[in-house]
């Protein structure tokens, strides 16, 4: 059988050590506070801007909350980031996306001040993890990195295949990886044979957003597997890009859905926003 990786676990003693940090500022009269920012009132996005004020509450993150109705101006959320950035007593700002289709979510990633941008969305957080910089790290890849380092995974040396390009998951993973000192290749919708590809993964980072679509057909034997997909099938039942069924018996290791990924990327979170203290 292969071993489960435990992201639930991982994120738990993530957070108590976010905490740890956090009581030790306020002794030293420091006090972190990261400003939510949600516009409408998207079922899926309420819950995650929930669980994030409920991860600040437990590590002793101030947070303050703006709900903002679906018809706001885009004048009006840039003139909100703008006053947050100016606030020196807000650490972090994070709008929650996705955005009501008249804004233009590239101008507010990029509205909001580089040393706030917790989530590391910002062309700078980008571009500074490219080159090596201090910054700060997406939230989702920087927790998968955790997640092996934290499972015993060596990832030097070893072919690691991203599936899936995007800018918060599949890209920010690469250039990750890459740091680790893996071999890294990325793929896409538009790459020839993608099984070929998959097959000479040591480390499979799945983020295609397709439900179960990875079978063991596109692992070889051995390999770690993480999957960041989250779906909810017809039974309300939530499940990943991997069929995890099929695939667990022929890996190494790898991530549940739920209880994988999925809760590290809240725990990174809120461990950038202590890290927003460093780089203030
Ligand atoms: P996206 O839609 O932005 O990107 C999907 C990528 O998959 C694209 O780059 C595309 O080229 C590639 N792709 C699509 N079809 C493909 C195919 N047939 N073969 C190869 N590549 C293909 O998605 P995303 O934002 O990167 O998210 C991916 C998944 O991860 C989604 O299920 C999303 O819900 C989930 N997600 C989870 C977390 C978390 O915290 N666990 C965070 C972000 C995203």
């Amino acid at each position: 059988m292969p071993q489960i990786i435990d992201g639930k676990q991982i994120s738990a003693q993530i957070k108590d050590e976010v905490k740890e940090k956090v009581a030790s500022l306020k002794e030293q009269g420091t006090t972190v506070c990261l400003a939510v920012i949600q516009v409408g009132a998207d079922p899926a996005s309420s819950v995650y801007v929930g669980n994030k004020k409920k991860a600040c509450a437990y590590v002793g993150i101030e947070s303050l909350s703006y709900e903002l109705p679906e018809q706001t101006s885009q004048e009006e959320l840039l003139s909100l980031i703008d006053e947050l950035n100016n606030k020196p007593e807000v650490n972090g700002i994070l709008v929650q996306l996705p955005l009501p289709s008249h804004i233009d979510e590239d101008a507010v990633i990029q509205a909001i001040d580089p040393k706030k941008d917790v989530d590391g969305f910002h062309p700078q957080s980008v571009g500074a993890l490219c080159i090596g910089q201090p910054g700060f790290v997406s939230c989702t890849p920087a927790g998968i990195i955790e997640l092996l380092k934290r499972s015993g995974v060596e990832i030097a040396g070893k072919e690691c295949v991203v599936i899936g390009r995007s800018n918060i998951v599949g890209k920010p993973m690469a250039i990750l990886l890459l740091r680790e000192n893996g071999t890294v290749t990325v793929t896409h919708s538009k790459t020839r044979d993608l099984k070929e590809v998959t097959r000479r993964a040591d480390i499979l980072v799945v983020a295609i957003g397709k439900p179960k679509m990875i079978t063991r057909d596109y692992v070889k034997e051995g390999a770690v597997v993480i999957d960041v997909g989250i779906h909810r099938n017809e039974n309300n039942k939530l499940c990943g890009d991997v069929d995890y069924e099929d695939v667990a018996p022929v890996c190494s290791a790898i991530t549940p859905v739920p209880g994988g990924v999925g809760p590290m990327t809240i725990a990174m979170l809120m461990y950038n926003c202590v890290r927003s203290i460093e780089l203030q």
